[in-house]
C-alpha cells in the first residue's frame, strides 16, 4: 500500500507535468462504483471538465491536486491504486477505473487491481482531510506533540502510530521499520513509552520516510510512479519483510508478529519487549 513517500513522489512528478494543464474531459469505469465519494460519477466528471490544475499538495497519503476555480481534485489510492500520465496510444487494461484526458493530448489514468482507491472533487478539501493527525515531515511533528499523542493510548504503539488521526502517512512498512530504529518494541503500550523513546521513535519516522523518498519509494508489487516505474527503497528496509534474516545491527533474526491486526516485523535483541507490570514475578518465590 502506497505511504506517505510514495504518494509525495507520485506528487513531486506529476507537479510540474500537470500544473497548467486542463482537463479536457474523464471518463469513470461503471465496474468501480465506490471510487467516486460525495456525488454520482457523471456530476464528478462535469464538474471536473475544462478545469485547470493550478497546484499539487499532499497530507497523510492524500493527494490534492489543486484547480483554478479554487476547489480541489482528491484521491487516495489504498491499496493497489496507481495514477499514470500516459500518452494517448496506451493500451487500456481492464484495470483502468478513471481516465481524464488533458489539454497537451496526454491522459491522466487511474488503474486499481483491487478497487479501493477513492477521489473527490470538493470546494473545502478540510471536508475530506480534517480529522487526519500530525503531518510527519512538518514543523508540528516534534516531540512533544507525539510524546502527547501516545500518552492517551493504551494500545501497542505499532497500532497507535498506523492510526492516521494520530499520525498521518505511516503505515505498515515505515511503522515497523521507525520503530526498529527506535529500539522499541512494536506491542509496547504506547503510554508505557517515555519522552526519550518517543523522540527516537519521531527521528526514526522522520530518517526512514526520508531515506525511502530519496530512493523514489518501496515497491513490492503495486507501487509504480506515474511513468510506471517502481522505486528502489525495498533493498533498504531493515526488518519490513526480512522474517528469518540476521539484523543489520546485531546480528539476531527478525521475527514477524501481528499487532492491531497488522503484520509487524520486528528484532527481539534491539526491540526488547517491555515487561508487563501486573505479572512481574516475585523474587525469590517458589521452594
Ligand atoms: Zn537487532
Amino acid at each position: 500500500m502506497p505511504e506517505l513517500p510514495e504518494v509525495e513522489t507520485l506528487r513531486r512528478d506529476l507537479d510540474p507535468e500537470i500544473v497548467g494543464r486542463e482537463i479536457l474531459k474523464g471518463w469513470i469505469s461503471e465496474n468501480a462504483p465506490r471510487l467516486v465519494q460525495g456525488m454520482p460519477p457523471q456530476v464528478f466528471l462535469d464538474s471536473l471538465a475544462r478545469r485547470r490544475f493550478t497546484g499539487t499538495s499532499r497530507r497523510g497519503k492524500y493527494l490534492v491536486l489543486e484547480l483554478d476555480d479554487g476547489t480541489a481534485f482528491i484521491l487516495h489510492l489504498r491499496m493497489t491504486g496507481q495514477l499514470l500520465l500516459v500518452d494517448p496510444q496506451s493500451v487500456v487494461d481492464p484495470y483502468a477505473r478513471a481516465r481524464f484526458w488533458l489539454d497537451d493530448g496526454r491522459e491522466l489514468r487511474f488503474r486499481d487491481v483491487r478497487k479501493f482507491g477513492t477521489m473527490w472533487h470538493v470546494a473545502d478539501r478540510e471536508l475530506v482531510l480534517h480529522r487526519l493527525g500530525l503531518e510527519p515531515l512538518s514543523d508540528e511533528f516534534t516531540t512533544a506533540a507525539l510524546y502527547a499523542a501516545l500518552a492517551r493510548r493504551a494500545a501497542p504503539v505499532k497500532a497507535v502510530l498506523l492510526d492516521q488521526h494520530v499520525i498521518a502517512g505511516l503505515g505498515n512498512i515505515y511503522v515497523d521499520e521507525a520503530l526498529h530504529l527506535a529500539r522499541v518494541h512494536p506491542l509496547a503500550p504506547a503510554r508505557d513509552l517515555s519522552r526519550r523513546q518517543a523522540g527516537a521513535i519521531r527521528e526514526g519516522a522522520v530518517r526512514v520516510l526520508e531515506q525511502a523518498l530519496s530512493n523514489r519509494g518501496s515497491s513490492f508489487r503495486d507501487y509504480v510512479d506515474s511513468r510506471g516505474r517502481p522505486g528502489s527503497n525495498v533493498q533498504h528496509l531493515r526488518v519490513y519483510k526480512r522474517t528469518g534474516e540476521p539484523c543489520l545491527s546485531c546480528g539476531r533474526e527478525i521475527v514477524r508478529t501481528l499487532a492491531g491486526g497488522r503484520s509487524t516485523h520486528y528484532c527481539p535483541g534491539c526491540q526488547r519487549r517491555p515487561r508487563r507490570r501486573a505479572t512481574r514475578r516475585v523474587a525469590g518465590a517458589g521452594v
